[in-house]
């Protein structure tokens, strides 16, 4: 195939036999949500590249680096998103809804872009379901996030794999006072940081605290540490949150490198990790972000949320078997007409089986074909059950029903008795 009929590097087809575990994975999740009473936002996947650049922060790599920015035909810069929260706050405030303190509880799904190094784990379009809560301040919210997604966990058959990382960055004030603490000891040991962390010294301090640098690391051991340098709010805050997860019993680790890329976090930063992908090891990952909503023009808004990689998780049910039975299965009943008047009966037959049971997977032969052709494809489609139409069950207004998997014999039922003996032997999703 000529190279420009090709995916872009990086940009995947999710094949229709992967469909099946996204939407397992995508229904498990948003049913979850709306038992904790979240309710969905959709956004457009496409804004003005100004408003990353103010939200996420110029100094990220992801706004330096990694953003699919274009001009459309008017010349306006436009970015494909790379995140969510950006849009969502822009939402709210340009329709108003937490305007007067108004709480809201929403949750977004949909593909990010982000131009990185395509490998195992990391796409340059990849999908997230992200969450964000707007106007509630305390402990007990931040809690709730992180108690939903251990139910998540628990609901998908990965919560051993997963590890949860909690930290508190403080509120703005103390992060400036730990910022200049940070700066003033590593341009004493410059010369021995990495040439990333010396740029970062410069532009993003922080982040210096999560490089992979073996000697700069050795040069952190000694950093003065951000959890001294906690307000007295923050640190209430941070305990409060801690008490609640303990009374649930959910274990955590406190990691006090853990910065998170983006400017806009305050506060609580979280991460489940899982040592099951490799270097991609982070499956889901938030945050407070108190100050953003002002930042980015609106009244002050007290923000949290998260987002989790949708591929990351898929990898994690196929590399953990977590895949359940059920969803393999496409198709409950395959029904095979031979010849026209069969056909026809058929699929009138069909339609009436639908009526009364809406559920039911059932699959009509199409392509005519002979006996043996049509009783392959049946077999192919996973159903449990042929329905079989020939001249003799025609003549007596019959189907012949026979069990694909497992024993039974082949038995005749009567068209009028069809719905009521399928609602008998198919569990119905
Ligand atoms: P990482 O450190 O792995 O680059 P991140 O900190 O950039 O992640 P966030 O911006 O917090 O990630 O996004 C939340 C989640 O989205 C991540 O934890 C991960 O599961 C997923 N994610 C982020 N970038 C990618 C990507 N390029 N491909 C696939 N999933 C991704
Ligand atoms: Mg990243």
């Amino acid at each position: 195939m000529s190279k420009s009929l090709q995916a872009i590097r990086g940009m995947n087809d999710i094949l229709p036999e992967q469909t099946p575990l996204w939407r397992y994975l995508e229904g498990t999740v948003a049913r979850l949500l709306d038992n904790y009473g979240y309710k969905q936002i959709r956004m457009p996947i496409v804004e003005f590249t100004e408003l990353f650049k103010r939200s996420i922060g110029e100094v990220t790599d992801i706004v330096e680096k990694e953003m699919y920015t274009f001009e459309d035909r008017n010349g306006d810069s436009l970015t494909l998103r790379p995140e969510g929260t950006a849009a969502c706050v822009r939402a709210v405030l340009e329709h108003g809804i937490t305007g007067g303190g108004q709480v809201q509880k929403l949750w977004y799904i949909g593909p990010m872009f982000r131009h990185e190094r395509p490998q195992k784990g990391r796409y340059r379009q990849f999908h997230q379901i992200g969450l964000e809560v707007f106007n509630l301040d305390g402990p007990d919210i931040d809690a709730e996030l992180i108690i939903m997604t251990w139910r998540l966990w628990g609901e998908l058959g990965i919560r051993d794999a997963v590890k949860l990382e909690l930290n508190s960055l403080g509120t703005s004030e103390s992060r400036g006072r730990y910022r200049e603490a940070l700066v003033e000891y590593l341009s004493v040991h410059h010369d021995k940081l990495d040439e990333d962390s010396q740029r970062r010294l410069k532009t993003n301090p922080l982040r210096v605290l999560d490089t992979k640098n073996a000697d700069t690391q050795a040069v952190l051991v000694d950093a003065p540490k951000m959890a001294d340098y906690l307000d007295e709010e923050s640190r209430a805050h941070f305990e409060g949150l801690k008490a609640r997860l303990d009374a649930v019993g959910i274990p955590y680790v406190l990691n006090p490198k853990l910065v998170r890329g983006l400017d806009y976090y305050s506060k609580t930063v979280f991460e489940w990790v899982t040592d099951k992908l490799g270097a991609q090891g982070t499956v889901c990952a938030g945050g407070r972000y108190d100050g953003l909503v002002e930042q980015m023009g609106g009244k002050p808004t007290t923000g949290v949320g998260f987002a989790m990689g949708i591929e990351r998780l898929v990898l994690m049910l196929e590399t953990l078997e977590q895949i359940p039975e059920e969803i393999s299965r496409q198709v409950d009943v395959y029904l095979c007409a031979f010849g026209e008047e069969a056909e026809l009966a058929g699929l009138a037959l069909a339609e009436r089986v639908r009526d009364q049971l809406p559920n039911l997977r059932l699959q009509v032969n199409a392509g005519a074909g002979s006996f043996k052709s049509q009783f392959k494809k049946a077999d192919k489609s996973g159903a449990l059950y042929a329905l079989i139409l020939g001249d003799d069950e025609m003549a007596q207004q019959v189907v012949g029903f026979k069990p694909l998997r497992g024993q039974g014999e082949q038995q005749s039922i009567a068209w009028d008795a069809l719905a009521a003996h399928l609602a008998t032997c198919v569990v119905q999703g």
